[in-house]
C-alpha cells in the first residue's frame, strides 16, 4: 500500500487513523456482526453513532443549546435553495458575493424572492474579500448571506461582515472545523462535509432555534424543511448513515488533537510554509491579496500556462495529487485541509524549489 500526498479540494484527503479504524470496523461492527452500512438507521447502535456524533460536534464548537445540529443530504448546493425556502420570510435577502459559491447561492435564491448583491469582488477574478464594515443590508433583508472561505479562489473572510443586526448565514464547506468559531454570530452556518470532516453525501447545517418554523415560502416539500429534519432529529427519513459515522470518527480525532485552536496552530504552521515559499519565490506567485489568503485552499500560478501544466504534471509523476487549479481559474491549488500533515506541504515547497531551479 501507498498513499500520495492529496492536495485535492473535495472531496479531499481524510485522517489516516479514521480510515485504519473504519476498515477494522468494516465487516463487524464492534460486535455486531454487520457494517455500519448495513444496519438500521433505526437502531440502536446506529442511534449511539449519530447521537455521539452531534455530542462530539456540539462539545467541539461549543455549540449552545438553542442550535440544533442536522445532518442533511444534497451537499451544498440544496441549501443554497433551503435557506431561501426557510428564511425567506420578507422574500429579500443580501448577498455578499466572493466567488463561484456565493454567486451560485445568490443566483439560486432569485427563483424564490428578491436576492441583493450588496458586494463583490468579482471585478477583480474574487482575489479578495471586499470591506464589509458598512454595506447598505437592506432593512427588510431577512438574512445576509456569505460563503466564509472561498475554495475556488482561496480567501477567506478574517472578520465576519457587519450584518447591521441582521441574521447572518454562513456556508463554511471549506474551513470547518479548522480554526474556532463562534457559533453565536450566525443565525444558520453550515457545509458540505466532503473538504474537511468526511465523505461526500452529508452536510451538516447548525441552525438557530427561532428560525426553525412551519412559515416556509409556499410549495416547500416535506423534506426540504428545517423542522421537519429538526423534529425527527435528523432520522427524518434514511440519513446517509455511513457518512455519518466517519464524520463522528473525526470529531473525535479533532478532540484527540487537541481541539480547534490546535487545529489553528496546525493549520497556520502549514499555511505559513507554502506563503512563506509563494512571497520568496521568482517562479511561483500566489494570486490572492495577502490579507485575506486562506488557510485551507491556496492557489498559485507561474504566469505561464505551459509551465503551470508542466509542473501539474511532474508533481503528480512525483506523488502530490490534485495540484490542478479550478477549471475556472487555471494554475494551481494546493488544499491543505485538517488531514494534510505537515510533511506533505514540506515535501510540496522542496518539490517546488526544485522545479524552480530546473525551469528558471
Ligand atoms: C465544494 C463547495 C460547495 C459545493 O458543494 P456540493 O456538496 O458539491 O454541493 C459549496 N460551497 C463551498 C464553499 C464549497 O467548497
Amino acid at each position: 500500500m501507498s498513499r500520495v500526498y492529496n492536495f485535492s479540494a473535495g472531496p479531499a484527503v481524510l485522517p489516516e487513523e479514521v480510515l485504519k479504524e473504519a476498515a477494522d470496523e468494516m465487516l463487524d461492527y464492534r460486535g455486531c456482526g454487520m457494517s455500519v452500512m448495513e444496519m438500521s438507521h433505526r437502531s440502536k447502535v446506529f442511534e449511539g453513532i449519530i447521537q455521539d456524533a452531534e455530542a462530539d460536534l456540539r462539545s467541539i464548537l461549543s455549540i449552545p443549546q438553542n442550535y440544533k445540529v442536522l445532518f442533511l443530504q444534497g451537499g451544498a448546493h440544496l441549501q443554497f435553495a433551503m435557506i431561501p425556502m426557510n428564511l425567506m420570510k420578507n422574500k429579500v435577502a443580501d448577498y455578499i458575493v466572493t466567488g463561484q459559491w456565493a454567486k451560485k447561492a445568490y443566483q439560486e435564491a432569485q427563483i424564490f424572492g428578491k436576492a441583493n448583491k450588496i458586494a463583490s469582488s468579482e471585478d477583480k477574478t474574487f482575489s479578495y474579500i471586499p470591506d464589509c464594515s458598512d454595506l447598505p443590508i437592506s432593512p427588510d433583508a431577512d438574512y445576509v448571506y456569505i460563503c466564509e472561505n472561498n475554495t475556488i479562489y482561496g480567501t477567506k473572510f478574517k472578520t465576519l461582515p457587519n450584518t447591521k443586526g441582521k441574521t447572518l448565514v454562513s456556508d463554511v464547506s471549506s474551513c470547518f472545523l479548522s480554526e474556532p468559531m463562534d457559533v453565536t454570530k450566525y443565525g444558520l452556518v453550515y457545509g458540505g462535509v466532503q473538504k474537511n470532516i468526511g465523505p461526500a453525501g452529508v452536510v451538516i447545517v447548525i441552525i438557530r432555534e427561532d428560525l426553525i418554523t412551519e412559515d416556509t415560502l409556499p410549495g416547500t416539500p416535506t423534506m426540504l424543511k428545517y423542522k421537519t429534519h429538526a423534529d425527527a432529529n435528523s432520522l427524518y427519513n434514511t440519513p446517509p448513515a455511513y457518512g455519518i459515522y466517519i464524520c463522528g470518527k473525526v470529531f473525535k480525532w479533532i478532540q484527540k488533537f487537541g481541539g480547534l485552536e490546535a487545529m489553528k496552530k496546525h493549520n497556520e504552521e502549514k499555511a505559513k510554509i507554502l506563503y512563506d515559499f509563494l512571497d520568496e519565490s521568482e517562479l511561483f506567485k500566489g494570486t490572492v491579496r495577502k490579507e485575506d489568503r486562506s488557510l485551507m485552499n491556496v492557489p498559485f500560478i507561474t504566469g505561464n500556462e505551459e509551465l503551470d501544466a508542466k509542473f501539474v504534471k511532474e508533481s503528480k509523476a512525483a506523488g502530490f495529487e490534485n495540484l490542478k487549479g479550478h477549471r475556472s481559474v487555471g494554475g494551481m491549488r494546493a488544499s491543505i485541509y485538517n488531514a494534510m500533515p505537515i510533511e506533505g506541504v514540506k515535501a510540496l515547497v522542496e518539490f517546488m524549489k526544485k522545479f524552480e531551479v530546473e525551469n528558471k
